[in-house]
Parts: structure tokens; C-alpha cells; sequence
């Protein structure tokens, strides 16, 4: 491995957070990089419409809202490198990060690892992903153009990425387990009047199968444990959209600064219960996980990390 390269300020995680975080500290003459494994942007890449960012665009999507925001942290100096982070000691200083391709140390680590989504976890979901189950719309909606298409979820995720769906294809069911949304009351109600857009509630899919294209969801009722299979019928094939949640991306990170469900804990100050280790955005203990509260633990962290 080559030399070891130092920095004032490593930031794990190029989502909005990590770049909001690179943008203060970039501004406050940090020698700043962001580590990202995959693409910057985090998972808000992945959403084709933002409507609540102040300030933002109108129709922007997160992708295009993140482009601006890396050239905004790169014109500050922040440096970016895409690599996998494969181990970090964060005790002591100075803190060491080892990348695949190469390592790291720096006094100060700004935790934004981000989370992923959940998977339902039944038979089918592995093997199907990619040929029939996704977990983004924006990315996949294209392939099912007018074909039946089953969102699982009752999320604000679930039913936003139902109602973007319905653009490839009237045939749209949100399948929830539950007979009542999750979502926020004013996304539920655009829903409700969608065109294209149905529900079937009390639902939990069971099983996910087909010869080479997924032909076959086994859907159980979660009230009576009655199970049907729905099939595409006329189409030749169908999709199933899953947003149930998150999973925290925290497994490179010590059991001592996360929770029981491996969300970082930190104070208001984003600082975890290691000296100069901070966490920010999705990655955190928090009850609102949004681009604009992910942007703000960005600013907090970089503030403190220069002060
Ligand atoms: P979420 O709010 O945690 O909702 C997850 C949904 O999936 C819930 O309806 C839950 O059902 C259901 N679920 C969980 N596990 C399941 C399973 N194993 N099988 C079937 N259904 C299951 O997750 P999210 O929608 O991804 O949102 C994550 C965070 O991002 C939230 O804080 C959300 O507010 C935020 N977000 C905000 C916006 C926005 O403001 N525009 C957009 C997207 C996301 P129950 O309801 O029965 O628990």
C-alpha cells in the first residue's frame, strides 16, 4: 500500500450530510476529504423529486440537488476519493482509516455512512433482485412500463415512490401491512387521489418466484394468515418495489457508540462518545431523517470538528 495520507478531517460518506459537513469544513480551511464506497449523493440519488428541500429547484431531483452540492464542497477545497473503507481505528490520535486502495489519518473522523433499505426477507426477494424486486424507482421504473407493479411498504418512502411509479404504468399497488399509512398526512392524501395508484391493505408478501421473470407473489393477510398468489396475468411479467425502512450502514463502527439497532449515538454537538469521532445524517440516532436535517448534522459537526 502507498504512503499514508493525512488530513485535518476525513469524512466517511459522500450523501448530503458528509457533503454539507465537507462544505463547513472546506470553508473553515480544513485539509478535508470525503471517503464515498459508490456514489456521492447517499440514497437520495435514488429519489426523482425533492419538494421539501428549502431553496431547492423546482422539480429537482436528488441527484441533480447533490451534483451541486459536491461542486459546492469541492470549490471550497474539500477533496473527494471513491474507495471502500474496509477497517477504522478511531481511539487515540491520529485516527486511521484503511481503505481498500489506500490509507488514511486524520485528527478529527466525521461518521455519514447513511443507511440502506431493508429487505422484506422472504423466499424469492435475493434471487429476484435485479429481475423483477428493486429498491429504487428512479433507477428501475423505466423497466415495467405498463406493467403491473406492487410497492411494499405504508413510508413516507413507500407511497411517494407508488405515486412516481404510476408515470410507467397505471397498474400500481401499495401492499401494506398494516390498514393504515405511516406516511405524513399531505403525501397520503396526493395518494389517495393518484391516478393509477391502488392499495391492498392488511398484506405482507410471502414469497416472490417465476421462471426467469417474476411471474408469482405470494401475498399472506396479516389479519387472517390467509395466502392468494398474485400473477401478471395478461403481462408477461411484474415488479415489486420494496421500501420498508432502513438498515444502518454502522458495521465498520464499535458496538460502544451505537444502539441497540446500530445507529450512532451522539450529542447535539454530533459527537459520538469517542473524542474528535462525530456522526451525522441517517447513520445517527435521530427521529427525522431528511436531506435538510442531514445537512444541518453536516454544518454542527464541521463547526465543532474546526472550532
Ligand atoms: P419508515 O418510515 O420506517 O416506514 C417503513 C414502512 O415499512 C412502514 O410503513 C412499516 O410498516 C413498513 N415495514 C417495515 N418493515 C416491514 C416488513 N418487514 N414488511 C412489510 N412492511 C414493513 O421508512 P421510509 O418510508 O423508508 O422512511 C425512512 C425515513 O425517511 C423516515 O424518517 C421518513 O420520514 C423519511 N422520508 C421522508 C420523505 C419526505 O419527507 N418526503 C421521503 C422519504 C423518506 P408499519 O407502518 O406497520 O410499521
Amino acid at each position: 500500500m502507498s504512503e499514508v495520507k493525512k488530513y485535518d478531517i476525513v469524512i466517511i460518506g459522500g450523501g448530503p450530510a458528509g457533503l454539507s459537513a465537507a462544505i463547513y469544513a472546506g470553508r473553515a480551511m480544513a485539509k478535508t476529504l470525503v471517503i464515498e464506497g459508490e456514489a456521492t449523493g447517499g440514497q437520495i440519488i435514488k429519489t426523482a423529486e425533492i419538494e421539501n428541500y428549502p431553496g431547492q429547484l423546482e422539480s429537482e431531483s436528488g441527484y441533480t440537488l447533490c451534483e451541486r452540492m459536491l461542486a459546492q464542497a469541492q470549490h471550497f477545497g474539500a477533496e473527494l476519493v471513491y474507495d471502500n473503507v474496509v477497517s477504522v481505528e478511531l481511539e487515540g490520535q491520529p485516527k486511521r482509516i484503511v481503505c481498500s486502495g489506500a490509507e488514511y489519518e486524520a485528527d478529527k473522523v466525521i461518521i455519514a455512512t447513511g443507511a440502506s433499505p431493508a429487505k422484506i426477507g422472504c423466499p424469492g426477494e435475493a434471487e429476484f433482485t435485479g429481475m423483477g424486486v428493486s429498491y429504487c424507482a428512479t433507477c428501475d421504473g423505466a423497466f415495467f412500463r405498463n406493467l403491473p407493479i406492487y410497492v411494499v411498504g405504508g413510508g413516507d418512502s413507500a407511497v411517494e415512490e407508488a405515486m412516481f411509479l404510476t408515470r410507467f404504468s397505471k397498474k400500481v399497488t401499495l401492499i401494506h401491512r398494516r390498514d393504515a399509512l405511516r406516511a405524513a398526512k399531505s403525501i397520503q392524501e396526493k395518494a389517495f387521489a393518484t391516478d393509477g395508484l391502488s392499495f391492498m391493505w392488511n398484506t405482507k408478501v410471502a414469497e416472490i418466484g417465476g421462471k426467469g421473470a417474476l411471474t408469482s407473489i405470494i401475498v399472506e393477510d396479516t389479519t387472517t394468515g390467509e395466502r392468494r398468489e398474485l400473477t401478471p396475468g395478461e403481462d408477461r411479467s411484474m415488479g415489486v418495489f420494496v421500501f420498508i425502512g432502513l438498515v444502518p450502514n454502522s458495521a465498520l463502527f464499535p458496538a460502544s457508540i451505537k444502539d441497540e439497532r446500530g445507529y450512532i449515538i451522539t450529542n447535539e454537538d454530533m459527537e459520538t462518545s469517542i473524542p474528535s469521532v462525530y456522526a451525522i445524517g441517517d447513520i445517527r440516532v435521530k427521529t427525522l431523517r431528511q436531506v435538510v436535517t442531514a445537512c444541518a448534522d453536516g454544518a454542527i459537526a464541521a463547526f465543532n470538528a474546526t472550532k
